[in-house]
């Protein structure tokens, strides 16, 4: 029993379980949620943690995102980034100007690209494959690219006619390295007709990751709530993903994001933190089959970042050099990046996409 935990209650008895090595059942994680005790959480959130990952370290990565267009026709209610296609008020960035984009972000430090934009029809195929090729022939191979979200990957398989496979495939080649677990948001077709009834549905985001994951193109998972979603499709979400998960092994870490207020026609309601790091332990708990779990400063601060490093997160995800999306609490410099964490008591490990750590020899296993 871990000091602290008396499993005087249902749910220490849940969580005396998971430490023992138990995988956190749907029903029990959606009881931890609902009557947990924040900080038993917290604390066995960060025992498991410790378990995963070295407990002295929290880790860090750094990448410019670059948003080729902000064309769109899927009008997700959150959005505010987008211009409707024939608006004349868009953009779409030549391949020069992404290019110019990470020899600037190289300049500062950051090796990987977050490539990402609205879905524009209009876009040719050869467009993407031209600036990935351009990217790694200009700036070398190792620049990491990483990019589409499962809705742009359907509207290349809409452009092409090909199949999907063949779609990844011809991207890989052409440079693609990995791709972000973008838009899923809440996996429940309840919420995807409130959010964006024109995105891709539950199921066509699980195939689409799915068949990148069995295409060799790894990538990340996350959810972002604060709307209008029960507790119960919080849960929903983390289960299949963590079923998705047990089928191909590609996810290489989990972020658990929330809503921020960007368009009238859609709610969001303000996340406390403590909610915040409630879910954010359970992830920790419900996925282990997943080794890493991210807090994005992005979104609460740095603030409630800090005490997410301590309630079973291991890492900030990124030095983000530029994010068009969300209001950016985000760290700008890896010296930044090291000092924050050093004063949340951690020593700093900077990473690659794939987590493989610069000083390996401090690493677990
Ligand atoms: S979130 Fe992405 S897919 Fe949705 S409207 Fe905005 S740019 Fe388009």
């Amino acid at each position: 029993m871990l000091q602290g935990l008396t499993a005087d209650t249902a749910t220490d008895r849940i969580l005396e379980s998971v430490l023992s090595g138990n995988r956190l059942s749907v029903d029990d994680a959606f009881e931890l949620y609902q009557n947990g005790d924040f900080l038993k959480i917290q604390l066995a959130a960060r025992e498991i943690r410790n378990r995963k990952v070295n407990p002295a370290i929290a880790s860090y990565t750094a990448f410019r995102v670059v948003n080729y267009t902000n064309f769109c026709n899927v009008e997700c209610t959150f959005c505010s980034f987008m211009d409707e296609i024939g608006s004349g008020k868009g953009y779409v960035l030549t391949e020069d100007e992404i290019v110019k984009k990470m020899e600037e972000a190289l300049e500062v430090g950051a090796d990987q690209m977050f490539l990402q934009g609205g879905v524009d029809p209009r876009i040719p195929f050869d467009y993407y494959l031209g600036v990935m090729r351009a990217v790694k022939e200009k700036l070398g191979k190792h620049i990491h690219i990483r990019a589409f979200s499962p809705v742009e990957l359907m509207n290349m398989e809409a452009i092409t006619g090909l199949p999907l496979e063949e779609v990844l495939r011809t991207l890989k080649q052409a440079g693609l390295d990995s791709v972000p677990g973008a838009g899923a948001e809440i996996l429940t077709d309840r919420m995807r007709n409130i959010l964006s009834p024109k995105k891709a549905t539950s199921e066509q985001w699980i195939h689409v990751m799915e068949t990148c994951h069995r295409e060799g193109l790894p990538g990340s998972a996350n959810i972002v709530w604060g709307s209008e979603e029960t507790r119960h499709e919080v849960i929903e979400h983390l289960d299949l993903i963590r079923n998705l998960q047990d089928r191909t092994g590609g996810f290489h870490s989990f972020i658990p994001w929330t809503f921020q207020k960007q368009t009238k026609k859609f709610y969001v309601r303000n996340v406390p933190a403590q909610e915040y790091l409630k879910v954010l332990g359970i992830c920790r708990l419900f996925f282990d089959n997943i080794t890493h779990i991210e807090t994005s400063l992005m979104v609460l601060g740095q603030g409630v970042g800090q005490i997410a490093l301590h309630s079973g997160a291991d890492d900030i995800s990124s030095i983000v050099i530029e994010e068009n999306v969300l209001r950016s609490y985000g760290i700008k410099s890896e010296e930044k990046a090291r000092i924050f964490l050093s004063e949340s008591g951690f020593l700093p490990m900077r990473r690659d996409f794939n987590y493989t750590y610069r000083e390996p020899e401090l690493t677990l296993g």
